[in-house]
């Protein structure tokens, strides 16, 4: 088996929708494809947006697509204490730091500087000035961060112009998905990440993340979105669709589809996934 370790990690906000059914089979046919290992991890960090029932529900999905998790499945909220560790790491690197800035503290900070609103302009960086602290930051210095993705090509972004030192411990005390994502990636010993396209943006400060953490970068390919009629994004939050999961064939080959393949006839799920692999090694150069 090649070192691949490739994984699924839905946060369980809703149902999954066609556009995460386009992440689950693309990540798990370029597993398949590199001969490698395919995980699923359930990003269940953000408990005011998770219903109750989502993450199961996401879990019978899956199974419903007769896709199985290689190693047993992680659940994000039994790492918090990983997730501390990395801050203790960074604080001591002196890469973190409190910071006391409220919503409408950044906002009027944005004004005042001329940055884009959600920039933050650094208020805390060299102190709260006895402030009590809400939030945790991340340092991040200036440059350009740029990565080869394996879908959209090179990709480059100045983290410190466009986005600022950024959080990675929320006020409400819960953790932030850059770490935590960052962290498990390294766990978890993750090598390549497929997924959405509207996580591209962020990958830039999970690799700054990585290098500070002392963690390697894994290869990365954004997938691109699927489209509700009007051109949005669909989102477990805005009730898009869930798939119907009593037609898996049917489902499979329309997400086969959006990410821009022949359609091909097929029985089964097994048949389906070893035609896909198959030509998603042609599409991607993939040696089998
Ligand atoms: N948990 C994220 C989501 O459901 C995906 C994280 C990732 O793939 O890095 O949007």
């Amino acid at each position: 088996m090649s070192h691949y370790v490739g994984r699924f990690a839905p946060s369980p906000t809703g149902h999954l929708h066609a556009g995460s059914l386009a992440c689950l089979l693309a990540s798990y046919l370029d597993a398949r494809a590199h001969r490698g290992t395919w995980i699923i991890r359930v990003e269940d960090i953000d408990p005011p947006r998770e219903p109750a029932w989502a993450a199961e529900d996401q879990l019978e999905t899956i199974e419903a697509f007769k896709l199985h998790s290689d190693r047993p499945i992680l659940r994000q909220s039994t790492r918090y204490d990983a997730y501390q560790e990395a801050l203790d790491l960074l604080i001591g690197k002196g890469l973190a730091y409190g910071c006391a800035c409220t919503r409408k503290s950044i906002e009027a900070a944005c004004a005042a500087a001329g940055l884009p609103q959600g920039v933050y302009s650094g208020t805390c960086r060299h102190g709260t000035g006895g402030a009590p602290i809400r939030a945790w930051r991340f340092l991040v210095d200036d440059g350009v961060v740029s990565f080869p993705d394996r879908w959209q090509g090179t990709f480059k972004q100045n983290v410190s112009k466009e986005v600022g030192d950024f959080v990675i411990r929320r006020a409400d005390g819960l953790w932030a998905y850059q770490l935590a994502v960052v962290v498990d990636d390294g766990f978890q010993d993750v090598t390549h990440v497929v997924r959405g396209a509207d996580l591209i943006d962020n990958t830039p400060r999970q690799i700054l993340l990585q290098k500070a953490l002392g963690l390697p970068t894994p290869a990365y390919m954004h997938i691109p979105l699927v489209l509700d009629k009007n051109g949005n994004k669909l989102s477990k939050q805005t009730l898009a669709p869930a798939i119907d999961q009593s037609r898996p064939e049917e489902e499979a080959a329309h997400a086969w589809t959006h990410l821009g393949f022949k359609p091909f006839t097929f029985d089964t799920l097994e048949e389906f996934y070893s035609e896909a692999v198959q030509r998603w090694r042609v599409r991607f150069q993939i040696s089998a």
